[in-house]
């Protein structure tokens, strides 16, 4: 039995075990992709991290992994499909009927895109990640539907591939720090289209049309691509019943990681917290590892 099971390879994940590890528990932690370090690996770049300026998040992503690594942590790769509680503990069970037990689990598991829910929307050119795909766009036009720093962030990225970015967003301000913003405001290949809703993309095996809404007029817009960025939505569909999730379905949970489920800790993207970045992801994996501790000594 082991003392905490981390389930997440994400920035909160990887911190919960390095916290764990420096006070000597026996953790390990359930990564979904060998060698996973969550979301954070798709960003182009991270300029609010602290003392690392710039970095990209692949890079950062690594350095976590490599941290946790270097302490002894132990790794299992798959994905848990349910969590039980056995006495004072926790079974998660895996897809192959496999189980591991531990005193505590630390939950950090993230978020998924949320995805675009119009005809067309469900094709496989619709792109949810700019840095993955924005290669395939040299010199073309695209769309970037959203208006937080994700898609302000792949405007960014993509107005250096293609020759032009619509930045299509359903407001007529964006939810997006105000550095990018300014960022955004000075790149002269960024069109921003505003209070307007996408209705339709059309085309074959390729996005070629957007149907889109603007002020209850309704008009088309010629693309080669789209991007979206329209946040996320927590992975805690297997929490269900377990511990108390909000009307959204992040999980109630103090800056300790602490849920009403005694020895269940949530941490990072998937908790009830009013900020959502690299940092107070790794904030959360060290309270949540430190509570876990407090009440594994207490047993
Ligand atoms: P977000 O802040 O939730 O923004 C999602 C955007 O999509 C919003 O502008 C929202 O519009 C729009 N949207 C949602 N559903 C939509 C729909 N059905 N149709 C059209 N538009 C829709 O998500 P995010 O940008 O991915 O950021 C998530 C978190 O990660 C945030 O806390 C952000 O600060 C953080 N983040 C940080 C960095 C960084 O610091 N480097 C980079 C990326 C993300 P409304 O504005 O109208 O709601």
């Amino acid at each position: 039995m082991y003392d905490i099971i981390i389930i997440g390879s994400g920035p909160a994940g990887l911190t919960a075990a390095i916290y764990a590890k420096r006070a000597m528990l026996n953790a390990v932690v359930v990564e979904k992709d060998y060698m996973g370090t969550g979301q954070i690996s798709v960003s182009e770049r991270v300029d609010n991290y602290p003392g690392l300026y710039g970095i990209s998040g692949y890079d950062l992503g690594e350095k976590f992994y490599e941290h946790a690594k270097a302490l002894g942590t132990e790794f299992y790769e798959g994905e848990a499909k349910a969590i039980k509680k056995s006495g004072d503990g926790w079974t998660v069970v895996f897809e192959n009927e496999k189980a591991l037990e531990a005193r505590a689990v630390i939950y950090a598991a993230g978020t998924s895109y949320r995805r675009l829910d119009v005809p067309g929307g469900e094709k496989q050119c619709v792109s949810y990640c700019a840095v993955c795909d924005g290669a395939f766009y040299q010199s073309k036009t695209v769309a970037v539907i959203g208006g937080g720093d994700t898609a302000l962030g792949d405007a960014v990225y993509l107005s250096k591939i293609a020759k032009r970015v619509y930045l299509i967003h359903r407001r007529d301000e964006f939810r997006a720090n105000k550095s990018l913003q300014a960022q955004v405001s000075g790149i002269s290949n960024i069109e921003p289209i505003m209070n307007t809703v996408v209705k339709q993309i059309n085309g074959g095996d390729r996005a070629e049309e957007l149907v889109i809404e603007q002020n209850g007029r309704v008009d088309t817009l010629k693309i080669d691509g789209v991007f979206c960025a329209l946040g996320s939505l927590p992975n805690t569909e297997i929490l269900k019943g377990i511990c108390s999730l909000d009307e959204s379905g992040y999980v109630i949970a103090g800056e300790d990681g602490v849920t009403d489920a005694k020895g269940l800790f949530a941490v990072g993207d998937v908790r009830t917290t009013p900020l959502r970045q690299v940092i107070t992801a790794a904030a959360d994996g060290a309270n949540a590892a430190i509570s876990a501790e407090k009440l594994i000594r207490s047993i």
